[in-house]
Order: structure tokens, then sequence, then C-alpha cells
């Protein structure tokens, strides 16, 4: 059960991630049920296809707008997932292979509130509409 506020995006994430009814959360495993910006809005993330991800909402709502890296390592993320997501998001022709398995890892949100905030480019700033965490809400 895909949440509200991600229904616009899933056509474009469905491109690289197949049907979004096998998405697995691309953090911990768990059944994704949002799609998530890898680099934040605040970061100067888009939602082309290349910056979404399937994710649970759990993830998704520790993970807002920190630092993508500096989150996956706080909250335990293995390393070799971090580098693999890292490499995927910048490379446009990714697709997810058939029967992709992304293994279930026990995560520390707590660790994850502490992550680094994202970094606001200033031609963000400059463009103003107050980014309220409340905003991602549902
Ligand atoms: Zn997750």
């Amino acid at each position: 059960m895909l949440t509200r506020r991600t229904r616009d995006l899933v056509p474009l994430a469905e491109h690289r991630w197949r049907d979004h009814a096998l998405w697995r959360c691309v953090y911990c495993g768990r059944a994704a049920t949002t799609v998530d910006h890898f680099y934040p809005y605040s970061q100067g993330g888009r939602s082309n296809p290349a910056n979404l991800v399937p994710a649970c909402d759990r993830c998704n709502s520790n993970k807002m707008e920190h630092d993508p890296i500096d989150w996956m390592t706080a909250v335990g993320v293995p390393a070799d997932r971090r580098d693999w997501l890292a490499s995927l998001v910048s490379n446009r022709d990714w697709r997810a292979p058939r029967g992709l398995r992304l293994p279930r890892t026990k995560l520390d949100y707590q660790a994850g509130k502490l992550a680094r905030p994202a970094h606001t480019p200033a031609h963000e700033l400059t463009d103003q509409r107050t980014a309220s965490p409340d905003n991602s809400g549902e």
C-alpha cells in the first residue's frame, strides 16, 4: 500500500525499479510504501527517475532532510549497499534487474536522527517556499 504523497512519483520510479507491488526498501529491505528522493529537495535533488528510490515509510521519515550518505552511515546501512546506491543514482541508464534482492537490515533510527543535515544550496534559498518538516507528513 503506497502512501498518498508518493503517488505522483510512482510512475517515474517504476522506470527504474519495476512494478511497485514488488518494491523493497533500498535501505532496510522491508516492503516499500513510499518513493524517496535520494538527494532531498533541500540538497538540490530533483524528481527525476535517477534520484527516486523505493523506501519504507520509516526509513523515508527518518532520513528526511539529512545528507543521504551521512544518514545511511549513521543508521548502519552496509557499506556495499551505500556504495551501490550512490553509484546507481548517478547512472541514468541503470534499471533494476528482474528478481532484485535486498536483504533485510536492522537499522538504528535513533542514530539516524543525529545525521548531518543536507546542505542547502544557495540558489534554493532565494526561491523561498519554507520547507517545513511537517510538509512531508500525511
Ligand atoms: Zn526502510
